[in-house]
């Protein structure tokens, strides 16, 4: 049985998502403070964290800092009181996987639960990913560029690897918008375009050839 921390300091929230996961066949177990998120996210005993932003003591942006700097790769889901775009660009940036701002309706966080562990899961088969001198460990998220690590967010990471799976190949910007973003994006927004030049900077500015009016590729 999968298991869900959930990080969360209001109760009533807590219950509401703890009784839908366990509905849904998950185990759970709930932190209400941030040091008590983190110590158990350490214990490598759950499969997901949903991160709230505000917990007493060590806010959740601080929880996932110190997880994502301890090497753990698992799946974050972030929950956010604000819906504003500096908080969900701060945790993307973080290393969070995914972020819901509330209020949120339960079905539409336990199918973004879902389609995080599928890929978590998908990811194990394959540790390494390589493609000439770029390696991506997808269990650790590290990154290397000819043996040098590259530090790289949870996003950006994310993106890199959609374009590793497929060197070679165009992607669009929809298909890297629902592949990496996971969900449908404003197809007007420019995130794709702004993680792309992000990654072109930390890999280098000839990997990542833009094709015009169709989307990117790796080289
Ligand atoms: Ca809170």
């Amino acid at each position: 049985m999968a298991s869900i921390l959930i990080a969360e300091d209001e109760a009533r929230i807590a219950a509401f998502v703890e009784k839908g996961l366990a509905a849904a066949g998950f185990s759970t177990r709930v932190a209400a403070t941030g040091r008590d998120a983190l110590d158990l996210a350490l214990t490598d005993e759950f499969d997901l964290l949903v991160l709230d932003i505000g917990l007493p003591g060590m806010d959740g942006f601080e929880v996932l800092s110190q997880l994502r700097g301890s090497g753990s790769a698992m799946p974050v889901i972030i929950l956010t009181a604000r819906g504003g775009g500096a908080d969900t660009v701060a945790g993307l940036e973080g290393g969070a996987d995914d972020y819901m701002a509330k209020p949120f309706r339960f079905d539409e966080l336990l199918a973004r639960i879902r389609l995080r562990m599928q890929s978590s899961a998908a990811g194990q088969g394959t540790a390494e990913l390589s493609h000439r001198g770029l390696d991506l460990d997808v269990r650790t998220r590290r990154a290397r560029i000819d043996g040098r690590e590259v530090d790289l967010s949870g996003r950006e990471f994310a993106l890199a690897e959609e374009l590793i799976r497929h060197a070679g190949q165009v992607l669009s910007r929809e298909q890297l918008l629902s592949r990496v973003w996971g969900y449908d994006f404003d197809p007007g927004s420019n995130v794709v375009d702004v993680y792309v030049r992000y990654l072109r900077n930390k890999l280098g500015a000839d990997r990542i050839e833009t094709v015009r009016g169709m989307g990117y590729r790796l080289v």
